[in-house]
This record gives C-alpha cells, sequence and structure tokens, in this order.
C-alpha cells in the first residue's frame, strides 16, 4: 500500500446518456510511468480529469497516493502535477516570466530557473512563448506541471503533434523527472509506439474499459516471436519436436507448425528435422509488434468478449 500512487476499482462516470468510463480498474506503483494507452474518445481525458479532480466519477473507488475521501483527495492532489488541457502561457513573455508569474500564484516557492534547466529551456534566454517550437512549448508546460515538486505527475497526450525531435526531447525529459526526481507518471497516448521507449507499465483502455494491465516485460514476453516451419510431414515432426525438446506451445496452423517458445538455437531445430529425414521448406520468424498485439486486443473486446 505504501508503495502504491493511485488504485482505481470500478470507475465509472457518464456524460448525459453516454456511459464514457465502464470499468476502470488501474494500479499504479511508485516509479512507474504508466502509459495509458486507448484511441481517440476512448475515454482517457476523462480518466485523467477525474484524477486532478476537474471531473466527478459517479461510481467506483480510488486511493490517490495513500488518501481517499474529499480532504484526502485535496491532500494528495498538492503532491500532484498535471497537464491536460494546454496551459495558457503569456505568448508575448518568455519562459521564465511565465514560469515566473504562475510561482507566485503558487506561493513563489519554487526556484524557476532550476525548472527551466531541468526541463531544457535553462538557455531558451528572452525568446518570446509565441516562437517557441511545439517542443519547447509543451516543456514548458511540463515545467509548470512540475513547479510544486510533485510526487505523481498527469500528462494527457504530452507527445501529440510533436515533431519527431520534439518527440524526443519531450521523451528524454518524462524520463528524467521520473529517473532523477523519482516522480511516478501516467501518460497517455493514442499510439501505443509513441510510450514504447519510456512506458514500465501499460493501462489499456477501450470503449471505457481497461481491458488489460500489464508491465513492460510481460507485454514484451507476450509479443515475443513465433516461429512458422513448414515442413513435408507436420504431423510427424509435430511429434519428433514435442518429443526432442519437449516443446509444449507449438500447434499446427493451415498445415504449418507454429512454435509460440523462445528459441536461443534455432539451426539445432532445423538440423534435427532435416537429419531425420524431412523436408524443411520453410523456417523463419514471425513478429509481433506491440502494436498489433494492441489492436488484437481491442478487436476480441469489440467481437464481444468484453469485461463489463
Ligand atoms: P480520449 O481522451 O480517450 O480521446 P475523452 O475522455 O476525451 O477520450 O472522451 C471520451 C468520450 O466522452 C467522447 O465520446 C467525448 O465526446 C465524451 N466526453 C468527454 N468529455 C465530455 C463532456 N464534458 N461532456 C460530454 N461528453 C464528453
Amino acid at each position: 500500500m505504501e508503495d502504491m500512487v493511485l488504485q482505481l476499482k470500478g470507475i465509472k462516470k457518464r456524460y448525459g446518456a453516454q456511459q464514457v468510463l465502464k470499468q476502470v480498474d488501474v494500479t499504479i506503483n511508485k516509479g512507474e510511468i504508466y502509459g495509458l494507452v486507448g484511441k481517440n474518445g476512448a475515454g482517457k481525458t476523462t480518466l485523467m480529469r477525474i484524477l486532478t479532480g476537474l471531473t466527478k466519477q459517479q461510481a467506483g473507488s480510488m486511493w490517490l497516493l495513500g488518501e481517499d475521501g474529499k480532504n484526502g483527495y485535496d491532500a494528495a492532489r498538492k503532491r500532484m502535477g498535471s497537464i491536460i488541457e494546454t496551459p495558457s502561457f503569456y505568448p508575448f513573455f518568455d519562459g521564465k516570466t511565465n514560469l515566473e508569474y504562475y510561482n507566485q500564484q503558487l506561493g513563489g516557492k519554487a526556484n524557476v530557473d532550476e525548472v527551466l534547466d531541468l526541463v531544457g529551456l535553462g538557455k531558451s534566454g528572452k525568446k518570446k512563448f509565441k516562437n517557441y517550437s511545439l517542443g519547447m512549448k509543451q516543456r514548458l508546460g511540463i515545467g509548470l506541471a512540475i513547479l510544486n515538486d510533485p510526487e505523481f505527475l498527469v500528462l494527457d497526450e504530452p507527445i501529440n503533434g510533436l515533431d519527431p525531435m520534439g518527440i524526443v526531447e519531450v521523451r528524454n525529459l518524462i524520463r528524467k523527472l521520473n529517473q532523477e526526481r523519482n516522480i511516478t507518471i501516467i501518460i497517455s497516448s493514442h499510439i501505443l509506439g509513441e510510450l514504447e521507449s519510456i512506458a514500465t507499465n501499460y493501462g489499456f483502455l477501450d470503449k471505457g474499459v481497461i481491458l488489460e494491465e500489464l508491465s513492460k516485460e510481460e507485454l514484451e514476453h507476450k509479443c515475443r516471436p513465433n516461429w512458422k516451419i513448414r515442413v513435408n510431414q507436420p504431423d510427424n515432426v509435430l511429434a519428433l519436436l514435442q518429443e526432442t525438446y519437449g516443446f509444449s506451445q507449438i500447434e499446427m496452423e493451415e498445415g504449418s507448425l507454429i512454435l509460440k517458445e523462445s528459441l536461443p538455437n534455432p539451426e539445432h531445430v532445423t538440423r534435427e528435422i532435416v537429419e531425420k529425414g524431412y523436408d524443411l521448406y520453410e523456417f523463419s520468424m514471425i513478429n509481433k509488434s506491440l502494436e498489433s498485439y494492441y489492436l488484437d486486443l481491442i478487436e476480441n473486446h469489440k467481437s464481444g468478449r468484453e469485461k463489463v
């Protein structure tokens, strides 16, 4: 419990007749970068608005930094930072003046120069906000979100719309805040690949339902390559491989053998097949990308296997 930064159970939210969040169960532990992945309209922003108190859930339980209840949430939110809507900065002021303005509103406790350095804008000098690149604007937004030195940062689609350079800058900054400042982060995106190199954990949201939560390692394991083996006598080769290597995750699909186990020495297997006198037509690796895993998950959800 001490390590738990966020726990949501059965969160529901409706706007008028539209049930936007139907079943949201999320657990985030200290130190994680939690990638909330879902198509546009899945309910990501609504969920983040609930976390930050911009709107309220109608059902379910929420623990925020170990707190619950209204007073608990108010206390927890003082230890959080967020970017949900684009923050409004003064276009004709430089980054420092903009942050100093907000810092005063928050009680003037932050060292603005240090924050600007941290977000990589320490040398942006007198450049006016309106002349910033999108990546710089986003980093200044993150600077604003960390003025109160938060333990938990909520970032709604911070990478959306950035050019490749901006994407790298914002990703590096997020990693740095997590590793050097020990900030736990929830970050949403409608593109899984955007989060691939930074998220330590994933939650897949589709039509208001968290379909699956898993760690980076679990996701990579699920996406590990399969092997396709085409031979002249598949039934016999199937038996041979089961007997020789003890493979249990091997099956026949349209006349080919599909092996779903990691294979450190594939050449041993090919040699065994050939030495036993079978004709080997094909032995190939089938990669399953993270994106296709995610799309399959959504596809299965659509075809009726809903958790609701
Ligand atoms: P995402 O961030 O995943 O794109 P949103 O949470 O923004 O999803 O939206 C989910 C659904 O909720 C959408 O269909 C959207 O139109 C609806 N919605 C979001 N906010 C409101 C609101 N304030 N009033 C009515 N409907 C809303």
